[in-house]
């Protein structure tokens, strides 16, 4: 129970590098107020030599951690006992060959795939990431545990704590554009639910103070232990390529988690010799929520060893702050002001010589019927990888031959609301919905037929169409 021991919490910030035991709950460095990693003396751990050597897990199905895909990489996550973790069945994802929406996008047919993190058990990426912060919550011996959400970080707690039924859970949401699917899972799995008038960074601060106070265990993206769970994502892309290392992986990026955790997981494998190299990393942001882009493209702001460039930042946000913006976009997940990963994910940039692109809600509602019409469907904000393939395929950035992952975080489900509104064609739908977002087309839309309770009739619209 001790720094003697081959996993440990350690500060991000080089000047600083405080290390603290995992058995610490801590969101930031005690010391410094930095971003903590989980980092690992990986000389005394057992590391695979070779990643084909969890491929024979794949025969032990029948036990829970070899069957979450999760933890059957758990030699890659070593902070937690076998028997401490929580374990749902996360992780059953699949990463699809999608011509369709390859040829959408300007590649050559085999060369994009989707990587559908929405068959996750409650519909997003943040599963993966949930079991590992839940694991921990059971290590500390957390009784409640909170979270703020645009939505979906609530359904995967939520989740968590039904079924489970370790953690008393309060979730707190903003008031205005949480998805209808994400809020329904929230209510449907029996947390209490507090919904903040404000939006998702409003929602973020106070549930900060909430569990300060109350030492309430925090399930945020601010969690280190959240991260780790997330870096099996890209475990699961290179298994699913056999291994072989792809040329771009591009996500969307709201509070960076995941942006972080792929930098992360690709940077250990780099070093523990298990790839030879690691692909370029493109985070897709909302033009309405677009700091990341902002910072990155705009402003050149640079991991620089570890050391950004403060000033940048702090005269970013007073400028965002004496304007008055807020961030706003139908990609409601990516939806925020503040990211709160936003150093870890310039070290990921760093790290994969990765690009940040924003794309408009416009494009990004376009190219989600497209991966419905093409594949297994998806939530706004996953779409927007999709949409950043496209225009760095058009920017010449991607070549058609290039391989290419999108990762699509949520499932189609979430967000019906915004799906319908494109589709339907209802004119005071569209507009109260979309065009109130800048949307002002849907030339994917695919409309329902209205036609009257008669045979005849409803055989001439089928031969007609
Ligand atoms: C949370 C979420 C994101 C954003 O991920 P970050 O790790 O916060 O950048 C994107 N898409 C969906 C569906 C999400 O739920
Ligand atoms: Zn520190």
């Amino acid at each position: 129970m001790s720094l003697t021991e081959p996993a440990f919490q350690h500060c991000t910030n080089p000047d600083c590098d405080a290390r603290y035991p995992v058995q610490e709950t801590l969101t930031a460095c005690p010391a410094c107020g930095e971003l903590l990693d989980i980092d690992y003396d990986w000389d005394r751990l057992p590391v695979p030599r070779n990643l084909r050597e969890f491929e024979a897990r794949w025969g032990r199905r029948h036990e829970p951690l070899e069957f979450s895909g999760v933890w059957r990489f758990r030699q890659l996550l070593p902070f937690a006992p076998d028997d401490q973790i929580v374990t749902i069945g996360e992780g059953q994802t699949i990463l699809q060959d999608s011509h369709a929406v390859a040829a959408w996008c300007g590649m050559n047919a085999g060369s994009l795939f989707l990587q559908y993190e929405g068959l996750n058990p409650s519909g997003s990426f943040k599963d993966n990431g949930m079991t590992a912060a839940v694991t921990h919550a059971r290590m500390v011996g957390a009784q409640h545990a909170a979270c703020a959400s645009t939505g979906n970080t609530s359904a995967s707690l939520a989740i968590f704590a039904s079924t489970t039924r370790r953690l008393q859970v309060i979730v707190f949401v903003g008031s205005g554009k949480i998805a209808y699917g994400k809020l329904s899972q929230a209510l449907d799995y029996g947390s209490k639910t507090i919904q903040i008038q404000g939006d998702f960074d409003d929602a973020m601060r106070q549930v900060q103070e909430v569990c300060k106070h109350e030492k309430i265990y925090l399930c945020n993206s601010v969690n280190p232990f959240r991260l780790e769970g997330q870096k099996t994502i890209i475990f699961r892309i290179l298994e699913s390529l056999r291994w072989e290392v792809p040329d771009w992986i591009v996500v969307p990026g709201g509070n960076l988690g995941n942006s972080s955790a792929f930098g992360k997981a690709l940077a250990e494998l780099k070093k523990l010799g298990l790839i030879n190299r690691v692909p370029r990393l493109a985070i897709i942001n909302a033009a309405g929520a677009n700091t990341l882009w902002q910072l990155h493209e705009q402003h050149n702001l640079r991991w620089n060893a570890g050391r950004p460039d403060r000033a940048i930042i702090q005269k970013f946000y007073g400028a965002m702050d004496a304007a008055g913006h807020r961030a706003s976009t139908l990609a409601t997940a990516i939806q925020i002001n503040r990211p709160v990963n936003l150093k870890k994910a310039l070290r990921a940039l760093d790290v994969t010589d990765g690009i940040v692109r924003q794309v408009s809600d416009q494009e990004i509602l376009d190219a989600k019927a497209q991966v419905g019409a093409g594949g297994f469907g998806c939530e706004p904000a996953s779409a927007a990888s999709v949409a950043g393939v496209r225009l760095l395929r058009n920017e010449g950035v991607i070549a058609p031959s290039d391989r290419v992952v999108c990762v699509l975080t949520g499932h189609q489900l979430k967000d019906p609301t915004t799906t319908v509104a494109y589709h339907a064609r209802d004119p005071e739908q569209f507009e109260r919905v979309l065009g109130s977002q800048g949307v002002h087309a849907a030339p994917y839309a695919n409309s329902p037929i209205a036609v009257a309770n008669d045979l005849g009739q409803i055989m001439d619209v089928i031969r007609r169409s």
